[in-house]
């Protein structure tokens, strides 16, 4: 053993010796040029946007216009890379970058033969100049064996590797042995059998003369030779060998695949300087779907209709599976190459689905609820229904079913616009949270902007359960194009809310259904809704099963309107054709009530208005409500009301005489419907006219009068001076009113029939319009009138 001493001895000369001074002086002198002269193996490659599957959807130049394409270290399959270790460099895993033994050779047989031959290059020296071409100089050369170690010192011999094949040279502007296979071969390098492979490793020794596709025999032979020498050297089996040998060449330029186009050039823009993009799409359901959309685009276009766009997603995993943004992303003259899954439109009626789901969860609805739809003035906001009928009290989900928009505006109404506006806020709707400020009532029948992808994304949502997240666009690898991906998602519906809205959108007896709708043509198993924006410019159909959400857009990216164009009979076929190729007799089953929170529930109601069965409510049936939600109120659809035998005169508590009184029951209805009854001379029974000899002042009792319709109240009316034009007033009062009185700034003006338009002619200036009835309750409305 050496004693403490002794070794500091050795040390100390150890430091002195001229050998390990050089090479610590070495040492320094390369971390030194490390330091200063890094190295740089950035190159610019081919963008790959890649399907589920592994396959290459599209590929891009890389921007020095280079087929460039970016093989993963997992691509390099191991004979492949005993192929081109066995061709170029044996003892590639062995050597620092350079093989001294073989420099010393060829300088050996330079000097024996006066010329400079090159047999020593190794595939880290190759790699240095596939990066930096330089001029063959001994500086040069120096230079190169400097950035040959530094490569070594950096990165390892995997990666080497793999940096050389995917700068080894095909000729013209292909590189990389990736892109060689997939352009001439047309599969990935991991598909590439021994003949294959073989192939490309000679190529990049003679580019121009082994042109693949143009010099096919002369490849063959060459390859054969190499062929051989594998054999030779044991480094396949004899058989594959032997297979390989006889394997005829296919080898062809082929076109680069383009596939996808507008989703390709979206993950891009997304993700720049990311070689391979892995996005989530389904290869066969794309081709299926263009395909689908290419036809139907045929179709369509004697009406004039130019552009669709489709979007699939997987329920399960909000993966993008197909993406479709327009029927040919060819055709320059219909806008082909812009995308109609991001292009801002009117979503027409499709956004009514998530504001019933709302009010289901506010409690404001059931099913069976009965709203009105009867021609309504919303403060100077008078929707029409899209075919221009009204239709009474009807159910909540016909409403929906139906795509009725006064009872949707209602609905709107009382949920207030902010809730709508905040619910799609956090369904990250960017136009309406731009527009959020100035969106009035008229959103929910297409008064705001949405996109197709907004759209399809919101629907997946109802297939969760009310359960909304962001779609996914590519494999979790990249990083996610979202600003920020929440996994579990934001809830915008109960359960509950999101199967009533489910159950009602998967109704079959429903208007839009396609017109040449029959019964020779397979009807999916799907929930769905429709939408036609204002002058009929886009035409929606969004659907979903437990599987997938289909959203689908028909119309002309110029933005012009056609009257043929309906979501109904434009979109829906397109999406019913859809589910039909993409998931007939799916297998995965139909949405079940919810499990997790089992507060839906069944009770009796009473289908005049959906409403707990009171005194009067002979036919009750049942309606699903959410336990401690859904609201509990009796029903009132008749009123008791006490009269005389004859039933001409009815009374109060106050007046009623102390016999001889009957109590009856008749309509409670309100003042919207009494007058639309009225209006359309539909009979009902009115209440006798209260006792003249009641003293009671019914205005005192906190009931408000007559319902205003006409004139607006805090409106200005402008006239023409010279002729003033005649102006409307009207009203809607409850059932048990016979008479109404009107009054101009406190003057009677009139005194009419509820039902009755009366008209008189304005003069400038504030104006106060009273409406009075037979019970003495009171509206007054202000208006102010000015001169043209
Ligand atoms: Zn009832
Ligand atoms: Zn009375």
């Amino acid at each position: 053993m050496l004693s403490v001493e002794k070794s500091k001895i050795i040390t100390k000369h150890l430091w002195k010796s001229p050998v390990i001074k050089t090479g610590l002086a070495a040492l320094l002198v390369f971390f030194g040029l490390d330091f200063f002269f890094p190295t740089n193996t950035t190159v610019p490659y081919s963008t790959l946007i890649t399907a589920r599957d592994g396959s290459v959807l599209h590929a891009f130049l890389s921007r020095d216009d280079k087929w460039r394409m970016y093989a993963e270290l997992d691509e390099i399959t191991p004979p492949l890379r005993d192929a081109i270790l066995f061709k170029e460099d044996k003892y590639f895993y062995y050597h620092p970058g350079f093989n001294p033994i073989a420099m010393l050779r060829a300088a050996a047989r330079n000097l024996l033969t006066g010329r400079r031959t090159s047999g020593a290059s190794t595939i880290t020296m190759q790699t240095v100049r596939l990066l930096k071409p330089r001029d063959r100089t001994y500086t040069n050369k120096l230079i190169e064996l400097f950035r040959a170690v530094q490569l070594e010192v950096h990165y390892s011999k995997n990666e080497i590797l793999q940096l050389y094949l995917n700068l080894l040279p095909y000729g013209g502007n292909i590189e990389g042995l990736k892109s060689a296979s997939l352009l001439y071969f047309g599969k990935l390098p991991v598909l590439l059998s021994l003949a294959e492979l073989t192939t490309l490793t000679i190529i990049p020794n003679r580019p121009s003369s082994l042109r693949l596709g143009v010099h096919n025999e002369l490849v063959k032979r060459e390859r054969n030779r190499w062929l051989v020498r594998f054999q030779q050297a044991s480094l396949f089996n004899e058989q594959t060998i032997q297979d390989a040998r006889n394997e005829p060449l296919d080898a062809y330029r082929r076109e680069a695949p383009q596939r996808a186009p507008h989703l390709a050039y979206r993950l891009r823009t997304e993700n720049p300087n990311v070689p391979v993009i892995h996005a989530t799409l389904n290869l066969t359901i794309q081709t299926t779907a263009e395909q689908v959309v290419e036809r139907y685009a045929n179709r369509i276009r004697a009406f004039n209709i130019h552009n669709s766009a489709v979007l699939v997603v997987d329920n399960q995993t909000r993966e993008v599976v197909a993406y479709v943004g327009s029927a040919d992303f060819t055709n320059s003259f219909d806008g082909g190459q812009v995308d109609g899954i991001r292009a801002i439109r009117s979503p027409g009626s499709a956004l009514k689905p998530i504001l019933y789901g709302l009010a289901f969860d506010a409690g404001v609805i059931t099913p069976k609820t009965k709203l009105t739809d009867v021609p309504t003035n919303f403060g100077g906001y008078e929707p029409d229904n899209y075919d221009r009928r009204f239709n009474g009290p009807v159910t909540a989900e016909f409403a929906l079913a139906n795509s009725l928009n006064i009872p949707a505006v209602a609905l709107l109404k009382e949920m207030g616009t902010s809730t709508l506006v905040t619910t799609l806020k956090n369904a990250r709707f960017s136009a309406i949270k731009q527009q959020a400020n100035q969106l009035g009532l008229s959103m929910i029948l297409g008064g705001c902007g949405v996109t197709l992808e907004e759209m399809t994304r919101l629907y997946a949502g109802l297939a969760n359960g009310g359960r909304w997240a962001m779609l996914n666009f590519t494999l979790p690898s990249v990083p996610q194009t979202s600003v920020s991906k929440q996994p579990d998602g934001v809830s915008l519906l109960s359960p509950e809310a999101a199967y009533l809205v489910t159950h009602t959108l998967t109704q079959i007896t429903r208007p839009d259904l396609p017109n040449n709708f029959d019964n020779s043509y397979h009807l999916p198993r799907i929930a769905w809704k429709t939408g036609t924006s204002y002058g009929r410019r886009d035409a929606w159909s969004i659907g979903y099963n437990q599987r997938y959400t289909i959203g689908v857009w028909v119309g002309n990216f110029s933005g012009v309107g056609v009257p043929e164009l309906s979501g109904a009979n434009t979109a829906t076929p397109l999406l019913f054709q859809l589910f039909n190729v993409l998931d007939y007799n799916s297998p995965t089953g139909w949405f079940r009530t919810p499990k997790e929170a089992s507060t839906l529930s069944m009770r009796v109601i009473c289908p005049e208005t959906g409403d707990i069965p009171g005194e009067f409510c002979p036919n009750p049936t049942t309606d699903y409500y959410i336990t401690g939600v859904s609201r509990y109120r009796i029903c009132q659809h008749r009123k008791a009301v006490l009269t005389n035998p004859s039933a001409t005169v009815s009374y109060c508590v106050q007046c009623r005489p102390d016999s001889s009184f009957i109590r009856r029951s008749y309509p409670n209805l309100s003042p919207e419907l009494a007058s639309f009854y009225q209006s359309r001379h539909v009979p009902f029974e009115s209440i006798p006219p209260h006792n003249p000899a009641c003293e009671r002042v019914f205005g005192n009792e906190g009931q408000t009068g007559p319902h205003i319709t006409s004139l607006n109240d805090g409106s200005e009316y402008f006239i023409n001076p010279a002729q003033p034009a005649e102006m409307e007033l009207s009203c809607q009062a409850p059932n048990d009113v016979q008479l109404v009185f009107w009054y101009l700034n406190d003057k009677l003006y009139r005194r009419a029939k509820p039902s009755e338009a009366i008209f008189f002619k304005p003069t400038p200036g504030t104006l106060k319009i009273s409406c009075a009835d037979d019970k003495g309750r009171n509206s007054d409305i202000r208006v102010l009138v000015k001169n043209e």
